[in-house]
């Protein structure tokens, strides 16, 4: 069920449903879902749908991490990039096989200690948690050249606009519960410019820690 076919068949999956960066086809081919999942669930873990992960979370579709992560990238790779919602730590692991350093913020502690070691377990180790309030993003590693947000604000926190790098992008979901707009904001000369891509649905994004 985890094996080299079932991988590949979902990756063919994303290929057809329109993901078409290499990069990233080949970081879902490689990062082991099924470490990032419930062993109950490994199972499931190549299958192209959310699963629960506890506390009322969700490890995301694998197209959104696809389509999120290409999104991110396309102006190019940058050196370091901020993820708000660890979560499983699937999304950063993927992230963190492509870019040289990822930092990401959780807001519930249980899910940092098991994101910590699936990561490891995993053998990513340029992947950096801290247990606090995405809307503080991580000051202390700013500014980053991508910014990626997988729970949904109502609007993109201030903070995480001011450690957006110039040349930077941040794709974040945004809007009420339920439904959000997939939104690129892209830090150019002339300021910030923001584009809709898809419809998604996310977790909202929760104000202070867990
Ligand atoms: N990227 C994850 C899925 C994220 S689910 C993965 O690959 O598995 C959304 C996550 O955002 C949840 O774990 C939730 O606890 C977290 N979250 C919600 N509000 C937050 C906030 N203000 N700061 C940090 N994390 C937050």
């Amino acid at each position: 069920m985890t094996s080299r076919r079932t991988r590949e068949r979902l990756v063919e999956a994303l290929a057809q449903q329109g993901v078409a960066d290499e990069r990233v086809l080949e970081a879902l081919r490689r990062v082991p879902r099924h470490l990032f999942v419930d062993e109950a669930l490994a199972s499931r873990a190549y299958e192209n749908t959310p699963l629960p992960i506890g506390h009322g979370q969700t490890i995301s579709q694998p197209w959104v991490v696809a389509r999120m992560t290409e999104l991110l990238l396309e102006p190019g790779i940058p050196e370091r990039v901020l993820e708000v919602g660890t979560g499983s730590g699937y999304q950063a692991a993927v992230l963190a096989s492509l870019v040289p350093h990822v930092y990401t913020v959780e807001r519930v502690g249980a899910l940092v200690s098991q994101a910590r070691q699936r990561l490891r377990e995993a053998r990513l180790y340029n992947a950096h948690i801290r247990h606090g309030d995405g809307y503080q993003g991580w000051p202390e590693y700013a500014p980053f050249g991508g910014i990626l947000l997988t729970a949904a604000p109502a609007q993109v926190p201030a903070a995480l606009l001011e450690q957006l790098a110039d040349g930077g992008r941040l794709v974040a979901p945004v809007g009420g519960s339920g439904y959000q707009a997939l939104t690129v904001a892209d830090r150019g000369a002339e300021g910030l410019r923001y584009r809709r891509v898809a419809g998604v649905s996310f977790v909202p994004m929760l104000e202070g820690r867990g």
